[in-house]
């Protein structure tokens, strides 16, 4: 089986491997190819099928959300006998925070509680590794009142039709400062092995055309501009170049967020949520996972190749490994409980698990931690396919 050479770089900088990833990427697919002839990901999941998982030098994470049934102590327990090593909990959107923060509204659920101190207490007594995962740029569960302020502010994303979105603007330096205060605080005060960064994205193609990003687009590309929003959205003449500007805005916010989490602790590693299919989706949403691993800014990224189907879980895996070429570790998001599927139970959690292994995966990441979760699927695990403790290859 054929196994890429994963190297890991924990700071922002050009990455000597990316720079040869257009050589490398070639060797890699060539010999994928002659390796896997008929070179269908149909044949080589019956190639996958056939080979002896790995089960040692993985990260073995879920996603959750800032509280658990019944408690973290509980929860961390649970993992930790199923031999899990990383948690991801969700602790913020720039509307709200379930932590002490001093940026942020503290939600009403959380004034009596620090959650993410919780988890990160009960982490370190069995072994588990927590990364916050920050939603970045909608205001998801924000009070209507913080909306409302935003949008007054107008800091708002607006679509083609004018509406204000409760998304942050990403092209607004008051909505980075936030982000980047955010991260400072999270890297300062709690001790978590990262951050992951969720929602890094516009909602759609006709975002954001406020008047700020028309200014922003206009000094950036030099394009003179007829009729806005109508040149950049859909079919626009300008509609090209602003995909790739949009691109280049949250290209960088990342780098500014990634550096000043760094600026605060070195150590810390930066990952990300992305959508499962890159290329269409550094279009629709202007989230472009290539190049964030191209310029180092991840030390890992977690595709959400949320399916039942196993062949299109292979051939997104597949697509992505590739486009890593070697650069960033693969940790895969498999969702037995997303919106995007329900899986029948956890044979089938088990099946994916295998593919990402055989196919090179430096670990999987499930959604999500839930009671169902720990009473079916984690007992299932431990019996085989996670039977034996493991840390992320980075950690061995
Ligand atoms: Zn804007």
């Amino acid at each position: 089986m054929l196994r890429l050479m994963i190297h890991w770089h924990s700071k922002p900088a050009v990455c000597v491997a990316c720079a040869l990833a257009g050589v490398a990427g070639l060797i890699v697919a060539a010999a994928w190819s002659l390796a896997a002839r008929p070179g269908t990901a149909s044949a080589q999941l019956a190639a996958a099928d056939a080979a002896t998982p790995a089960s040692v030098g993985e990260l073995r994470g879920v996603w959750s959300g800032y509280r658990v049934e019944p408690d973290w102590e509980t929860a961390m327990q649970n993992l930790r006998q199923a031999n899990f090593n990383a948690v991801f909990p969700y602790v913020c959107s720039p509307g709200v925070a379930y932590y002490a923060s001093e940026v942020l509204p503290v939600s009403k659920y959380a004034q009596d509680h620090d959650y993410l101190n919780e988890a990160v207490t009960a982490g370190r007594k069995y072994g588990i590794a927590v990364h916050a995962r920050i939603i970045a740029l909608e205001l998801l569960f924000a009070a209507d009142a913080t909306k409302t302020a935003m949008e007054q502010a107008g800091r708002l994303m607006v679509n083609a039709s004018g509406d204000a979105l409760p998304w942050l603007c990403p092209s607004d330096s008051r909505n980075r400062r936030l982000l980047k205060q955010v991260v400072v605080e999270l890297a300062r005060n709690y001790n978590i092995e990262g951050l992951q960064f969720d929602y890094l994205r516009y909602p759609w193609k006709d975002c954001c055309v406020c008047q700020r990003c028309r200014a922003q687009f206009a000094a950036d590309t030099g394009m003179h501009i007829d009729d806005w929003p109508a040149d950049v959205t859909t079919e626009g003449a300008l509609s090209e170049e602003f995909s790739t500007w949009r691109q280049q805005q949250l290209t960088d916010l990342l780098e500014e967020l990634v550096a000043a989490a760094h600026t605060t602790r070195p150590d810390i590693l930066i990952s990300a949520a992305v959508f499962p299919r890159w290329q269409v989706h550094a279009e629709n949403f202007g989230q472009c996972a290539q190049t964030w691993v191209e310029r180092g800014l991840l030390d890992f990224v977690c595709p959400m190749n949320y399916t039942a189907d196993r062949l299109d879980f292979a051939t997104w895996f597949l697509r992505q490994r590739k486009a890593v070429a070697g650069c960033t570790p693969l940790i895969v998001g498999t969702g037995p409980f997303s919106d995007a599927c329900q899986f029948a139970g956890p044979q089938q959690l088990v099946e994916q698990i295998e593919i990402a292994r055989a196919f090179g995966a430096a670990g999987f990441i499930v959604f999500k931690y839930n009671e169902q979760f720990a009473e079916q699927y984690l007992p299932y695990l431990a019996q085989e396919a996670t039977a034996q403790a493991t840390r992320p290859a980075w950690a061995e």
